[in-house]
């Protein structure tokens, strides 16, 4: 295969985070493919100064007005050419610049769904981690991708795998293609042997000391409440073009297989390697080529055992709360995204147990009026009301 010779722009959205941090290191490894146009972050300021020193890009964005004063003086000060803009529409700016072909979208949560759709409108080659965008308007976003010829490659390393197990040129369906089902695999997080009478006290500490991958504290505690493979069931439906049906979430505690496809003829196709996200995002960056992405290979000897068992709902109960949402769609799923950052928020202040999570979901779906989700206004307007009853629902202390 010819090896790509141009230089390819890339704006990383959220390139203070771990997916970010992460991407910027794939990418240091290939000076020659990748040229860094624009960073963000929320409002840590000096962290996104420390990489404009590094990596000089055109334009870094702070979501934060104040923090981004404080870059703007600190860019100033080391000379660097690069032009500091704040608020929530300059990262849909970035995300749509000429000089930039591939956008990676690594915002966490609602915050990020804006800028991921700009950079479909703008035709991108859009790599996605925020999965919280797919998950509150995933028609949406996959129309705007097709209506503007954009190219949406999974980060997430289940939707990697399953994209790497599915054929090349699976548009006729996954049917035609002979699928007969996606197993989807979780680690199961850090409490999937816990005696159940203890997850009651479990602390944010304890939550967000994930087993296999270390990740940003909102997908941690995703993890442990398995929330997390309820979203990707929903991001995989959207991507993928599936009904919940078709996904079978196997717990493989090892994290070395990231997902499998199983085929009409009794084939299953699984992607394995070690759990670190540069496989897939060097997978991504450079599909469909391959690149080395300073991942270890895996030392098939080591792992000696793969394990896999059923998921347990009355454990993670989490997980049916997402398939629900996916079965009654519409406003459903963006109410299930909302609540859910509203728990995890409340949970990592202090302010709810761990085992309220659910019941702030549960209650927020049964209470929400349902719309059918077709534009982005109501989407965002399932999404603050949504936000409204989880917050009051936390704050009278009802879940008790
Ligand atoms: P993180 O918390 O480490 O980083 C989040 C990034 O988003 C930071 O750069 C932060 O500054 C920025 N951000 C946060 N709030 C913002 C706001 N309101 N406006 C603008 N920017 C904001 O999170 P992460 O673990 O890197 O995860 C990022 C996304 O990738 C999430 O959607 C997560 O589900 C997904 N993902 C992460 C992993 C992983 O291994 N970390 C794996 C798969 C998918
Ligand atoms: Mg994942």
């Amino acid at each position: 295969m010819a090896r790509s010779e141009h230089i390819s722009g890339v704006a990383v959205l959220g390139s203070t985070g771990s997916i970010g941090v992460s991407t910027l290191d794939v990418i240091s490894r290939h000076p020659d493919r990748y040229k860094v146009v624009a960073l963000t972050a929320n409002n840590d300021d000096e962290g996104l100064l420390a990489q404009c020193v590094e990596w000089h890009p055109e334009f870094a964005v702070l979501a934060d007005n104040k923090a981004a004063e404080r870059l703007q003086q600190g860019v100033r000060q080391h000379g660097l050419e690069t032009t500091v803009l704040s608020g929530a529409e300059a990262l849909e700016q970035v995300a749509a610049l000429d000089s930039v072909e591939t956008v990676v979208a690594a915002i966490v949560g609602a915050a990020g769904l804006r800028s991921a759709l700009a950079a479909a409108r703008a035709g991108k080659r859009l790599l996605l981690a925020n999965k919280e965008a797919l998950v509150m308007s995933g028609r949406i976003l996959m129309d705007e991708v097709e209506k503007h010829n954009a190219v949406l490659l999974p980060l997430d390393s289940e939707h990697n795998a399953i994209f790497q197990c599915l054929p090349v040129d699976s548009n006729l369906g996954l049917e035609q293609a002979g699928v007969d089902k996606i197993l989807l695999t979780a680690s199961g997080g850090p409490f999937r042997t816990a005696d159940i009478e203890t997850l009651e006290t479990v602390t944010p500490e304890q939550a967000v000391a994930h087993p296999n991958w270390d990740m940003g504290k909102k997908i941690s505690v995703d993890s442990a409440t398995m929330m997390n493979k309820g979203l990707e069931v929903i991001e995989a439906c959207w991507l993928f073009d599936v009904r919940p049906e078709q996904i079978q979430v196997v717990i493989h505690s090892q994290s070395v297989i990231h997902s499998m496809v199983s085929y009409i003829d009794g084939s299953v196709l699984a992607q394995l390697g070690n759990p670190d996200m540069r496989t897939p995002i060097a997978h991504a960056l450079a599909w469909p080529e391959r690149i080395e992405s300073g991942v270890q290979q895996l030392d098939i000897f080591a792992v000696a055992q793969l394990d896999f068992e059923a998921p347990d709902n009355q454990r993670f109960p989490c997980l049916e709360l997402a398939f629900q949402a996916m079965d009654q769609g519409g406003s459903a799923p963006a109410v299930l995204n909302a609540a859910n950052e509203v728990a995890v928020s409340s949970f990592l202040d202090h302010k709810l147990p761990f085992t309220g999570i659910a019941k702030v979901i549960r209650h927020t779906l049964q209470h929400a009026s349902f719309s059918e989700a077709a534009t982005l206004e109501q989407v965002l307007s399932a999404d603050q009301q949504a936000r409204e009853l989880a917050s009051e629902y936390v704050t009278t202390e009802r879940y008790r």
